[in-house]
């Protein structure tokens, strides 16, 4: 039996309908709509002949005893961001719910095959992303989540113990990943670069890693008016050199770099700023040329505040290292989305994702990517093709049982 496309598409709608309103889907992790959708989701898995159980960090799995303990793990997150698309997240658990439902029509698998819908991938309550997964993966920090609060002051503590998760506890769903030998998702792509490739279908090869400061410059405030322009320390238009030398370094060398913002002192018209603090984001997929990016654009900016008479200092904001998914799963992934294609296309992710936990954890990983319409997510604009989705849908199914053979 093959998994079902047009009835992963209805469940798709159904979710939305179920979850979403006029602005789009609702399901905030830890929320009544985000139990709801569970307990949807709850309601097709019981159809099924597998267990379902939620660990302790809130991560959801419905297992499929195989003729084997080894086990491969498909699933994505069920929550949304506020106001978000209908298929980031749950795209990546229904279709792992078909591929689920072929297999066990099937009789047992030579491996256990097991989905899971990760909690809190979206972190958009309390400003974490990727909170069950990072908990799955041994990288769980209770004292700093259980500090965390929402927009409305409620605790994260307070928050997760209304689902059942006791933040002291989320640590032991470490356990959930023994014995794992693969991890498969497929999500949107939430980016342009498919689109502009007109292709339905990418391979990720991996996660970018990050390296985020703010570069502070300081000059000296003075009238605008007084201040002839060869006797300025102007700090906004170091801070505005550095922004182009950014982009200009990503261009010519690859990755991607952002100034997102510029902060200047005082901030009027009448006064050539002091003080002016440029945040700087740069992501690369191979460790050595992040660090090569970051390093060019540090001393550029040495050589800009020479030049403009201001001085300049770093400090770190946020920092990763590049991810880089298994390559026989890559590879197995590739040939099959070439054979569906014609084309075989492996990118880099952007943004992160729970596989990148997973595969920080040692589980050999990879991701399908599906074409995005106007590279658009987050927003409930968010589409992809019913035909793309079928055929994604044909991908996951293929890589899965591929996988099962190869290691069964
Ligand atoms: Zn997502």
């Amino acid at each position: 039996m093959a998994a079902d496309a047009r009835r992963m598409i209805a469940e798709l709608r159904e979710l939305a309908e179920l979850t979403g309103d006029e602005r789009g889907a609702q399901r905030l992790a830890w929320t009544d709509t985000w139990a709801r959708a569970r307990e949807w989701e709850r309601g097709l898995l019981a159809e099924l002949p597998v267990e379902v159980d939620v660990d302790e960090a809130g991560n959801l799995w419905a297992t499929l005893e195989g003729r084997s303990p080894d086990t491969l793990v498909i699933g994505s997150h069920i929550d949304s961001v506020p106001n978000g698309g209908w298929l980031d997240g749950c795209l990546g658990v229904l279709s792992a719910l078909e591929v689920l439902r072929s297999a066990a029509a099937d009789g047992p698998p030579p491996l256990t095959v097991k989905l899971v819908d990760w909690a809190d991938e979206e972190g958009a309550r309390f400003g974490l992303s990727l909170l069950g997964s990072m908990a799955a993966a041994g990288q769980h920090d209770p004292d700093f989540v259980r500090g965390l609060r929402d927009a409305g002051g409620v605790t994260a503590a307070d928050a997760l113990a209304a689902h059942g998760v006791d933040v002291n506890r989320m640590g032991e769903s470490r356990s959930r990943l023994t014995g794992v030998v693969g991890y498969i998702e497929l999500h949107i792509e939430q980016g342009p670069v498919l689109e502009a490739r007109d292709l339905p279908l990418g391979v990720v090869t991996g996660t970018y890693g990050t390296e985020r400061w703010a570069a502070r410059f300081t000059g000296q405030a003075a009238h605008s008016g007084s201040t002839p322009m060869d006797q300025r320390r102007d700090a906004l238009s170091a801070a505005a050199r550095l922004a182009l030398e950014v982009r200009e370094l990503a261009r010519t060398r690859g990755g991607v770099g952002t100034v997102g913002r510029i902060d200047a002192e005082p901030g009027i018209p009448t006064a050539v700023a002091g003080v002016a603090t440029a945040l700087v984001d740069q992501r690369h997929v191979e460790a050595e040329a992040l660090r090569d990016l970051h390093e060019r654009a540090e001393n550029a900016s040495r050589t800009i505040a020479e030049d403009e008479h201001v001085e300049v200092e770093w400090s770190p904001l946020f920092r990763v290292s590049p991810i880089h998914f298994d390559a026989d799963m890559v590879a197995a992934a590739s040939a099959i989305v070439a054979d569906l294609q014609g084309v075989d296309v492996r990118l880099p992710s952007g943004p992160l994702h729970d596989a990148a936990r997973v595969a920080e954890a040692g589980v050999p990983t990879v991701m399908l990517f599906v074409r995005s319409k106007r590279g658009l997510s987050h927003t409930r604009e968010e589409d992809t093709d019913e035909a793309d989705l079928e055929l994604a849908l044909t991908a996951l199914e293929r890589l899965v049982r591929g996988e099962l053979d190869r290691r069964g």
